[in-house]
């Protein structure tokens, strides 16, 4: 039976507004939007309802590493010796570990008011086996904690630029294109539909060579599918690609793809201004990690300019050291006012910062991921966070500050419930 959702304000058009019903269709997708005079079947009171949050780029498997790797011994650490930690909890995740880890890191996300993960997935394969079985355990954790997953599967193919694959990343391995096509038919008839959906993803420039990147690519596009790449989060990067090809990685890109539609590059730490303008003029989407990129060391992104061309900007929670996106959409301007010594960084055409960076955490997430999301419009589907009203952090917030309350000043604790596809979940 349709739902009709009644909450005391409705995040709608860019704006909190009262009186506002939501009706849910049968088939988990919202149907009419507006003062519809319906007796509500759910009355949201002193709730805010805004759509489900998108983190558009998670390793869930990182939640794991959590406290670990935070001490430096050797003296100051970096990405690498990150990745080196990284690794060894790789060599001891087995099937039980890696599917309670991804399953935590989902609920975790719901409990924050995230409806939908991209989850960049590069561990396929059983300690012993090269059988992908861990593509599948990732869609059961997604499907048991109730979290809607485009799995975004990754190639992953050399260990470095023409480098073999190190033992370590031998669980990594899609050993070629037919191979990785094959594996994605299969992966099509169990994905659990319509919470579970697929894309492309090449690891990165380091672990996929230009022209199976080019094809990956035109293969994912003629299907209609998005594509994510790790682009430019580390300066050594650009450095082996500028050795080994000429250019740094994005510009490589943008020669390799007659596009950038449906393409996500993730990071674009380092990235020339030149080479942003081609990648964005083509319809590309940046996808930022402000807290794993704080975590990593990576540096700031040149979030001036990006912000200035009006490119379309999403957030991840990446290394899941923190899961949380009022964390990631707060600083994603925090940093960029650290970086400048100026406020207001990622503002919109009428000076408000909040509606941008929500824009982040929902729609922009939603069409980097290829979903009708992140938004409470007719069409899309009905996922949603119900924001307490009551929470001590959004006391004394009104309908015109509580989005700038919600990022600045709150966390999990001021989401009340959440919904999936139309389907409630117990907090
Ligand atoms: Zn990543």
């Amino acid at each position: 039976m349709a739902q009709i959702l009644e909450a005391d304000l409705t995040w709608i058009d860019g704006a909190f507004e009262q009186g506002i019903q939501v009706e849910v269709t049968d088939s988990g997708v919202i149907g009419d939007v507006g003062p519809l005079g319906r007796t509500p079947s759910r009355r949201l009171r002193r709730r805010a309802l805004v759509p489900g949050m998108i983190n558009a780029h998670s390793h869930a498997f990182q939640r794991a590493l959590r406290g670990r790797g935070e001490t430096f011994p050797q003296g100051a650490g970096t990405f690498w010796t990150w990745r080196e930690a990284m690794y060894q909890l790789v060599a001891r995740l087995d099937d039980e570990t890696f599917y309670r880890t991804c399953l935590l890191a989902f609920r975790e996300m719901l409990a924050g008011g995230i409806t939908t993960v991209g989850e960049f997935h590069y561990l396929h394969h059983s300690p012993a086996a090269s059988d992908f079985a861990y593509d599948r355990l990732v869609l059961q954790a997604a499907r048991d904690a109730g979290i809607r997953i485009v799995l975004l599967n990754v190639y992953y193919r050399t260990g470095g630029i023409g480098q073999p694959l190190a033992p370590a990343q031998q669980r990594f391995e899609t050993a070629s294109l037919d191979c990785y096509w094959n594996n994605m038919a299969a992966l099509g008839s169990v994905a659990d539909t319509p919470l579970q959906s697929l894309g492309v993803a090449a690891h990165s420039i380091r672990a996929v060579g230009l022209e199976e990147m080019a094809a990956l690519r035109a293969e994912a596009q003629r299907r209609g599918l998005v594509f994510h790449v790790h682009v430019e989060e580390q300066r050594q990067e650009i450095d082996e690609s500028v050795a080994a090809y000429g250019q740094p990685p994005m510009r490589l890109m943008t020669e390799l793809f007659d596009s950038m539609d449906r393409v996500t590059g993730v990071h674009c730490t380092h990235t020339r201004p030149e080479d942003m303008e081609r990648f964005l003029a083509g319809g590309g989407t940046v996808c930022l990690c402000p807290t794993t990129e704080a975590n990593l060391g990576d540096g700031i992104a040149d979030l001036v300019h990006l912000s200035a061309q009006r490119g379309r900007m999403c957030l991840g929670t990446d290394s899941n050291a923190r899961i949380s996106m009022m964390e990631e959409m707060r600083w994603v301007e925090y940093g960029q006012r650290l970086a400048h010594e100026s406020r207001g960084i990622m503002r919109g055409p009428d000076g408000d910062v909040a509606r941008p960076v929500f824009d982040m955490a929902t729609v922009n997430g939603a069409h980097a991921l290829g979903l009708e999301a992140g938004v409470i419009a007719t069409g899309a589907v009905a996922d949603f966070a119900a924001l307490d009203l009551d929470a001590d952090q959004l006391t004394g917030a009104d309908a015109a500050t509580l989005l700038p309350a919600f990022i600045c000043g709150s966390d999990a604790s001021a989401v009340a419930e959440v919904c999936v596809g139309g389907r409630w979940l117990e907090p």
